[in-house]
């Protein structure tokens, strides 16, 4: 088995000279602005060995990779009655997309689309003001990265907030239906700042690990969400965390995966190891493009791919 900080290493020299990067995401001068040529990778394995190398210690913005801890908290909260807003079946849709809310009557296809997140926003907020369901998920990513320095960035977030019309028109379309319980404009103020926390590589690896050990951290040992739990989320991850990319990504890295715009992807290896990378150059569905290459790499050269070698 070839050696996992070898591995890494090479990775990371092999992603820096390739000249394809993607494009950066644009609907926002802060990710717009974001220099193309940096590329990070965090893997945490099963015995707390952190292999990472590039820039994995620069903060990004995690934007939808956000939504599989905003599922987790709220899962935690409400236990599976979740399953009533929202659905758990792949979009085959760009992630912002409006057409199917109105086939299934309001209720989104995935926690992972933007709708389905709103949705999963909205359920957190309940009962609470927009500050303290914002500080709940802070803290709790916080919490699972064992690093209190981990902040919302505020130009990121009132960006989104300025900018973010389709996300509004998916918020009140789901409100008609009755799917979304709160005011809209609170609702999406939560979901905005939580898709503007910044994260480097290593602070995410490490918020991931107990996804890959049966929903326990194992450096403290203590269970964050049951197994059956932990597991169902990295269902919902293979088959829905890449929008319309999901089946590629399933085909190429073989993990269950979260990607955001801001260029990262949080991926898991279950029983193995948790794994961040970050490039923020976009493929045409929205998703890094030498993230996923260099996670097809990882997995190949370790055989980490669940469904085989
Ligand atoms: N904040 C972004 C949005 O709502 C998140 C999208 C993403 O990361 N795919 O449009």
């Amino acid at each position: 088995m070839p050696n996992l900080e070898t591995v890494v290493s090479e990775i990371v020299d092999e992603m820096r000279q390739r000249p394809d990067r993607g494009e950066v995401a644009r609907y926002i001068p802060e990710l717009a602005r974001v220099d193309p040529g940096q590329f990070g990778l965090a893997v945490i394995g099963a015995d707390g060995t952190m292999a990472a190398a590039g820039d994995c210690d620069v903060p990004f913005s995690i934007q939808s990779i956000s939504k599989v801890f905003t599922l987790t908290l709220a899962l935690g909260m409400v236990g599976d009655k979740l399953w009533r807003r929202v659905g758990r079946e792949p979009s085959g849709s760009p992630f912002n997309s409006v057409v199917q809310l109105e086939y299934e009557r309001g209720i989104p296809r995935n926690p992972f689309i933007n709708a389905g997140a709103i949705a999963v926003t909205d359920l957190i907020l309940s009962g609470h003001q927009p500050r303290e369901a914002l500080g709940e998920i802070l803290r709790f990513m916080q919490y699972l990265a064992q690093d209190a320095s981990i902040t919302i960035d505020e130009a990121v977030a009132a960006s989104e907030q300025r900018t973010g019309f389709r996300n509004v028109a998916l918020a009140n379309y789901m409100k008609s239906f009755g799917v979304i319980d709160n005011p809209v404009e609170y609702t999406l103020g939560v979901y905005f700042h939580h898709c503007a926390i910044s994260m480097t590589c290593r602070q995410l690896a490490v918020a991931g690990r107990f996804l890959a050990h049966s929903g326990r951290d194992p450096s403290t040992g203590l269970s964050v969400v049951q197994a059956e739990r932990a597991k169902r989320i990295n269902a919902v991850m293979l088959t829905c965390g890449h929008y319309d990319g999901s089946g590629e990504f399933a085909y190429r890295v073989g993990l269950p995966g979260k990607s955001g715009v801001g260029g990262g992807i949080l991926a898991v290896a279950p029983g193995r190891a948790s794994i961040a990378v970050w490039a923020p150059g976009l493929d045409a569905a929205g998703n890094s493009h030498l993230g996923r290459i260099a996670l097809e790499r990882l997995t190949k050269r370790l055989g980490w791919s669940i469904f085989g070698e």
